[in-house]
């Protein structure tokens, strides 16, 4: 049964003498949704509540449920929340931290989230996305992609900088909190400005 024909019932039964308890009983509906049929019987509250409280999906951007109230609403729309599930269950911290490795065993540097990004997107047209997780799903798993490099024992990245190829082998394995401290003007790998 629809909001609307749920509405239309209530107003029947009121029209009749009912109660509010009567008619929320009859219904198995609490007071309070009675209530709020009765003082906004078309939903239009309801709408304009839903688009002013609004947010943006952090992955589509379209506008998310904003039913919840002001600074309530989800992170993103159900659409992608459903397909960010999904994903990230099939993503342990292990599986994650193995391909940092392998792909530090072959390129001798930690991986950037842009690079899986961009290989993902490649996945996806042979149809195979799992091979590289969402930078969503890293953040969620380890808290940060630093986190996830430090993790698997990998030099961290430092945000705005990346290692150059030049004086490969001289890498060092960092922790989190080195690598951020490390200033760019004491930078050793002899990037010009
Ligand atoms: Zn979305």
């Amino acid at each position: 049964m629809s909001r609307e024909d749920r509405v239309e019932l209530a107003e029947d039964m009121r029209r009749k003498g009912k109660s509010l308890g009567q008619i929320a009983e009859a219904l198995r509906l609490s007071k309070q949704t009675v209530r709020c049929y009765f003082a906004d019987p078309h939903g239009d509250k309801l709408r304009e509540r839903k688009r002013r409280y609004a947010g943006e999906c952090i992955d589509c951007g379209r506008p998310t449920d904003g039913t919840a109230g002001k600074g309530r609403a989800p992170e993103r729309c159900s659409n992608c929340r459903q397909l960010f599930e999904r994903e990230r269950a099939g993503w342990t911290p292990e599986l994650i931290e193995s391909l940092a490795l392998e792909w530090h065993g072959k390129f001798g540097r930690s991986p950037r989230a842009s690079e899986w990004r961009t290989r993902r997107r490649l996945g996806e047209l042979v149809d195979d996305p799992l091979r590289f997780p969402l930078t969503a799903t890293v953040q969620d798993v380890f808290g940060s992609w630093n986190l996830m490099l430090s993790s698997a024992g990998l030099p961290c990245l430092r945000p705005g900088s990346y290692p150059r190829e030049s004086a490969s082998g001289t890498s060092t394995t960092l922790t989190a909190a080195n690598a951020v401290t490390v200033s760019s003007s004491s930078s050793p790998r002899g990037e010009t400005p």
